[in-house]
């Protein structure tokens, strides 16, 4: 049996949460989806690992050569400064030649086994090949260090190391170091379903002509892009119009049958918000009043194990709440480690005032200064409807509660839209 949903595990008594509360809260209730599956390889990318890799055997397997060469033992090399006849030859992908022959270097093409005896290569292309009456000789140049050019069994990862642990997302460098010990398969959690849905009857899907009073629904595009970040399968239920009956028969419905449902619009308190309304009549729904700016209340609930976001309609709000709430407790959800942020304390290139009580997020871009060195801009306009604002920008500036001014120079923590972590 999966671990359960706490009954009501958005639940808090605080009128006005801080961010940090607000973290500390979701990360202390939300618990992954226990039911895992066997995914190839291939198809791994993105998924949240369920078990500990292990290497079964020494990354690289064998010592080799770094580099198409010429092998010998270190010891002869100097014994017999450098010019060592050449006896044998070594090709990749195929077995050693066994022991090399005493003051020889043997021919070696990167990958190679090294000649049991041989410790150390010389590149090619610092070697000169001299006729010594039928022989072959190598002039190696001085100076060369024990061990040089050669890769070591085990270098990479010794047999029996962990390389990954449960609850990472699997990024290609990973994929590589599994693959490298041969395993072809892994245990992840499955892939959370989720579905997004638009509220509101002034919103109209692109590719219908639009009404006066009608808005193009671009949350939708917004919201599936940045769930299909955290590995997701999306299932979009269109719009839903201001009608109780609509809101209530399709939410019951989706929450049947995924894991999470995320809408936008629609999550105020006024007499046309029925999302609200309705997911408070079949299960839990709280409006979180957060003491952040960009801030408007976000709806945090459960229909019994399906989790419920429902974000205000504007599109600044939509990103903003999804990068910093939504998408940690999915990727939670969907087995991953709780995902931490990746701040850079950059140099302001602006200057702000702000109330003490709160922890703003600004739009901000990276800009250089005069001498070319990095530092963060804000976004010049305010407005939490402008979708040019978020293009604009390269990611979040994160001023904390106690701040009440930013002076050009000042360093600020500056958080990268790529950069809220879970990778
Ligand atoms: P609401 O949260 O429903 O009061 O909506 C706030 C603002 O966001 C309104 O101007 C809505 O028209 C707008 N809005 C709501 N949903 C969407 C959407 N799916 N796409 C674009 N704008 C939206
Ligand atoms: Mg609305």
């Amino acid at each position: 049996m999966p671990p359960k949903l706490l009954d009501d595990c958005f639940l808090h008594d605080k009128d006005r949460l801080r961010h940090d509360e607000a973290l500390a809260l979701l990360k202390g209730r939300i618990a992954p989806l226990s039911a895992t599956e066997r995914v190839a390889l291939a198809d791994a990318v993105g998924r949240v690992l369920a078990e500990e890799v292990r290497a079964p055997r020494p990354v690289p397997a064998f010592d080799n050569s770094a580099v198409d060469g010429y092998a010998f033992s270190h010891a002869d090399y100097l014994a017999a400064k450098g010019r060592l006849k050449i006896s044998g030859r070594v090709a990749a992908g195929h077995p050693g030649s066994g022991p090399i022959a005493e003051k020889t270097a043997a021919r070696v093409f990167t990958g190679a086994v090294m000649p049991e005896g041989a410790d150390t290569v010389a590149m090619q292309e610092d070697v000169t090949l001299e006729d010594a009456g039928g022989d072959e000789l190598a002039v190696i140049p001085e100076g060369l260090k024990q061990g040089a050019n050669r890769r070591k069994a085990g270098e990479d990862l010794a047999a029996g190391e962990v390389l990954i642990g449960p609850g990472r997302r699997l990024r290609p460098q990973d994929l590589a170091a599994i693959a490298s010990t041969g395993t072809a398969q892994i245990a992840c959690h499955r892939r959370l379903r989720l579905a997004i849905v638009s509220t509101g009857d002034e919103i109209v899907r692109p590719g219908h002509t639009l009404a006066e009073g009608q808005v193009y629904d671009s949350n939708v595009y917004l919201l599936r892009a940045l769930l299909e970040t955290i590995g997701a399968e999306v299932n979009d239920l269109g719009v839903l119009t201001d009608r109780r009956d609509a809101v209530t028969a399709a939410l019951a419905d989706a929450a049947g049958k995924h894991d999470a449902i995320v809408t936008s619009g629609g999550a105020s308190r006024g007499e046309e918000d029925h999302v609200v309304k309705a997911v408070e009549a079949m299960g839990k729904l709280h409006m979180w009043q957060l003491a952040i700016k960009p801030g408007r209340p976000m709806g945090f609930g459960q229909i019994d194990e399906c989790l419920f976001f429902a974000l205000p309609g504007n599109p600044v709000a939509v990103m903003v709440c999804f990068l910093l709430y939504v998408r940690p407790v999915l990727l939670r959800r969907s087995g991953a480690d709780w995902p931490e942020p990746r701040r850079y304390l950059l140099p302001a290139a602006f200057s702000m005032k702000k109330k003490p009580d709160r922890r703003e997020f600004l739009r901000g871009m990276i800009v250089a200064d005069a001498a070319g060195r990095q530092t963060i801009d804000k976004y010049p306009r305010d407005g939490s409807g402008l979708v040019s604002s978020l293009r604009a920008a390269d990611g979040l500036i994160e001023i904390a509660e106690e701040v009440i001014s930013v002076s050009p120079g000042d360093p600020v923590a500056f958080i990268p839209f790529d950069g809220f972590g879970g990778y």
